[in-house]
């Protein structure tokens, strides 16, 4: 069979909307709701929110003898006030595995207690080469070195606490999304780039009258890059858990802008090989432009469900994300092949 065609501009416009969209571990109510809102276009899904804050959506399919899962995750990267410093500045916390450095001169969102949200940037705090000299290239980028700079009248702790901000406060990273020639870049492309890939898939099989052929969970994870996303809240009738996160791009990697890739192992050991066969059968079957690559530094939700106890079958696709965990790019031939692979695998 011939799988119905994706629809591009939808799968644009819902990108962006979510990347621009703040959601760091821990405080992404905000990118939950406005995936559910997009799902609650079609009829033939439903959605409850998990005690966890996750989205699980339920696609009834023609049987449900034998349900699936797929999962993909909404936060992102980011950070917390750790502490109020004396000069009025911030000393932050990571949120996820990355190094400082890719963030280093990004416009920041501080989300205060009261709903408040105060930019800055986020710098060195050597940053003046005409102070400090050749320490602003050679120091260290660590919490230590590192603050945020407030738009805001402050010079001292007492005058940032004034404004509302307190040690635990959330903090966003600027997402800049630019699209151009085809090309996607954007912080966050992990994962939201894989949620889009899951909404525009319903859509598909909406707008073409289709249906899955097992009933089908989607698990819009909220805790993923901190390690224990999907952990909870994948039913437990489900016998085969597909995550879809974006591929690793970089030195002696397989996967590439324009494919979908399918992880066959990562940093937690090889994904489930009846099930990564399957896929990459479906993938030939219906000539989605796809790579089988090993991950060196990875973990995904589908691990995290299976150190859960989950036993199920679990693999993993996505499209290629370049600097992954930095500045990220992908291209929307990725994008389509990995939504056309969901698909292949909902209908086959
Ligand atoms: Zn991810």
């Amino acid at each position: 069979m011939t799988l119905p065609p994706i629809d591009q501009q939808y799968m644009l416009d819902f990108l962006t909307g979510l990347l621009n969209t703040p959601s760091p571990t821990g405080f992404s109510a905000a990118a939950i709701d406005y995936t559910e809102q997009a799902l609650r276009q079609f009829p033939e899904v439903t959605c409850v929110h998990t005690r966890k804050g996750g989205l699980l959506v339920k696609w009834t399919g023609q049987r449900d003898d034998h349900p699936r899962a797929l999962t993909a995750h909404v936060d992102t990267l980011g950070a917390m006030v750790k502490e109020i410093k004396s000069n009025g500045r911030l000393k932050l916390t990571k949120l996820g595995g990355f190094a400082w450095n890719v963030v280093e001169g990004e416009g920041v969102t501080v989300f205060t207690l009261t709903g408040k949200q105060i930019r800055g940037s986020f710098l060195l705090a050597k940053s003046s080469s005409h102070v400090h000299g050749a320490a602003t290239g050679d120091a260290k980028r660590d919490d230590d070195a590192m603050e945020v700079r407030l738009d805001a009248l402050t010079q001292n702790a007492a005058e940032t606490r004034a404004l509302g901000i307190q040690v635990g406060d959330f903090v966003a990273f600027d997402p800049r999304v630019e699209v151009s020639n085809g090309f996607i870049r954007s912080r966050h492309l992990d994962d939201k780039a894989c949620v889009a890939n899951l909404v525009c898939a319903v859509k598909a099989l909406h707008d073409a009258d289709l249906q899955p052929v097992q009933t089908t969970y989607l698990l819009i994870s909220n805790y993923e890059e901190v390690g224990h996303g999907a952990s909870a809240g994948i039913p437990p009738e489900v016998e085969e858990l597909v995550a879809v996160d974006m591929a690793a791009i970089g030195d002696g990697q397989n996967s590439d802008e324009f494919h979908a890739s399918i992880c066959v192992k990562d940093s937690g050991g090889p994904y489930h090989h009846g099930l990564s066969t399957h896929l990459r059968n479906l993938a030939e079957q219906h000539e989605i432009p796809y790579k089988v690559d090993i991950y060196p530094y990875y973990g995904s939700d589908g691990e995290a469900y299976w150190r859960a106890g989950g036993d199920v079958k679990v693999a993993l696709i996505g499209p290629g994300v370049d600097a992954s965990h930095s500045y990220e790019r992908t291209h929307m031939d990725a994008l389509v092949a990995t939504s056309q692979w969901v698909l292949a695998y909902v209908l086959g």
